[in-house]
């Protein structure tokens, strides 16, 4: 039996940004743009990252209007419970119904100088606590392709995990230089960068992820950015518009109905 491909995802990081009100309001707006049940079956999944402080929010509004949207949290603790001030646990995070946890983001690596173990920690705490996790990698500087700065941050990770964990992983790569900054990867580059990772991982660990783009993604290039055999996409700053992150999914699922 063969099984069917997964959808493509199309993942909202909102970083720090939507509060309990804003979060309901966004919800709102995209069950008005978005009301045909076709669109929402047409093969794309969405899921929406809000901050640790909106989730049980996003959780009871698509619960109580049927929004099936998926949620994701923006980080995780490493640890599984205790005297860790401020941190948030995977099972609590899986009891808010998060399916999906972002772990090594750029901002998280560079803001909270993220080492090795703790990613490691991160991925392993979601995936026992049922969660699938986007592990980010990206290289910072545009300059000269060389791979060797992502296929070694996703390497560095997949190599302690156990071989039935790296195939719940999702991978993300993130140009560090096209987070936030309205320049987009172009389809050439990030069509190297994936193949580059697929090879590697295929090579070390014998599996080819599921890979995602993240980097200044849009209403207006999203179109350029399909085709690319990718199994999705996370957009920060323009899914902070429910307008803009509608018509993303929108294009999306008019690609997949195809
Ligand atoms: C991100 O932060 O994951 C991201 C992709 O941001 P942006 O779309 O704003 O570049």
């Amino acid at each position: 039996m063969t099984s069917s491909p997964a959808p493509c995802l199309l993942a909202a990081n909102w970083k720090m940004n939507m509060d309990h009100l804003k979060t309901l309001d966004f919800l709102r707006q995209l069950s008005l743009l978005l009301p045909e049940e076709r669109v929402w079956k047409a093969g794309v999944e969405m899921a929406i990252f809000p901050p640790f402080t909106s989730l049980r929010t996003a959780q009871v509004f698509s619960n109580s209007y049927r929004l099936p949207i998926s949620l994701g949290a923006q980080d995780v603790s490493p640890h599984e419970c205790g005297a860790f001030t401020g941190e948030v646990s995977a099972s609590m995070l899986e009891k808010l119904g998060c399916r999906y946890v972002l772990v090594g983001h750029s901002e998280s690596r560079k803001n909270h100088h993220e080492t090795r173990e703790e990613l490691v920690g991160k991925v392993k705490r979601s995936i026992s606590s049922s969660m699938i996790p986007v592990l980010c990698v990206g290289e910072k500087e545009k300059g000269e392709e060389d791979w060797e700065e992502i296929t070694s941050q996703a390497g560095e990770v997949f190599c302690d995990l156990e071989p039935e964990e790296r195939e719940k992983v999702i991978v993300s790569y993130e140009p560090v230089w096209a987070i936030g900054s309205s320049m987009t990867a172009s389809p050439d580059r990030i069509s190297r960068a994936t193949l580059a990772l697929k090879g590697k991982m295929q090579e070390k660990f014998g599996l080819c992820p599921r890979i995602l783009y993240g980097g200044s993604v849009n209403e207006g290039n999203i179109d350029s950015l399909m085709g690319l055999g990718l199994g999705g996409f996370l957009v920060g700053h323009a899914s902070l518009n429910p307008a803009e992150f509608a018509t993303i999914f929108q294009r999306l699922a008019e690609e997949g109905s195809r």
